[in-house]
């Protein structure tokens, strides 16, 4: 599962342990150690999952989840509180303001790490399953193989990458900024205009001629999948 995970959590010997524990497990982590931290780190990571300490400097978690849930653009970003034993009432204040589900501290690493799968299964089933499928294209994980209707389409572990990520989220619009983040890691230089050097690519690999192109390209802001494109 390659689903990028934001951690809100001010204490630092506990986020670094989640960020390692996630990571293992093939999530990408951002963390976030106070409200106004994670509310940019929101907008800027665009995660697909939140987990949200209840107990932060200054604002609580639920000042988050709350706000999460006042915007469109954050509105579906399912959230995962951490609550200390004996906050009951708080936590049903969180699960009350939005948040998804809830783990209460000390947990083990493994009970967290199958809570956030089983979080992502139900909410991003296009990110936490074996297979995505886009209109007449099947992307399947665990074999890496892609197929467009009935014939297998060959792609590089780059161009492959780019079309998982593009599949997580048919319709929306990445820039190239989020695309090189995601296919590339954050720590890597690569210049802008390589994702359009692989863009293309993955279109040469994808359609034969006289088919749809089912990636758009959104003048000024980046690609997406092409919502209003049904396979015919
Ligand atoms: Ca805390």
């Amino acid at each position: 599962m390659c689903a990028k995970v934001l951690v809100v959590e001010d204490e630092k010997a506990l986020s670094q342990l989640l960020c390692y524990n996630l990571g293992k497990e093939g999530f990408e982590v951002a963390t976030s150690f106070d409200v106004e931290e994670a509310i940019l780190a929101v907008d800027e990571e665009q995660p697909d999952i939140v987990l949200l300490d209840w107990m932060l400097p200054g604002v609580s978690g639920v000042e988050i989840c709350r706000r999460l849930r006042a915007r469109s653009e954050t509105r579906d970003i399912p959230v995962i509180m951490l609550t200390a034993r004996g906050e009951e009432e708080d936590r049903i204040r969180g699960l009350e303001q939005g948040a998804d589900d809830y783990v209460t501290k000390p947990f083990s690493m493994s009970e967290l790490v199958a809570r956030v799968r089983a979080l992502l299964r139900r909410t991003r089933p296009t990110i936490a399953g074996d297979v995505a499928t886009f209109a007449d294209i099947v992307l399947d994980r665990e074999t890496c193989r892609v197929r467009r209707g009935a014939r297998d389409v060959h792609l590089g572990p780059t161009e492959f990458r780019l079309l998982d990520v593009l599949m997580q989220r048919p319709g929306r619009v990445f820039s190239r900024e989020q695309l090189l983040d995601r296919v590339w890691g954050h720590d890597v230089y690569v210049e802008i205009r390589t994702v359009d050097v692989h863009i293309g690519r993955l279109r040469k690999a994808l359609n034969r001629r006289g088919e749809h192109d089912p990636i758009r390209t959104v003048r000024s802001s980046g690609y997406a999948l092409d919502e209003t494109y049904s396979g015919q």
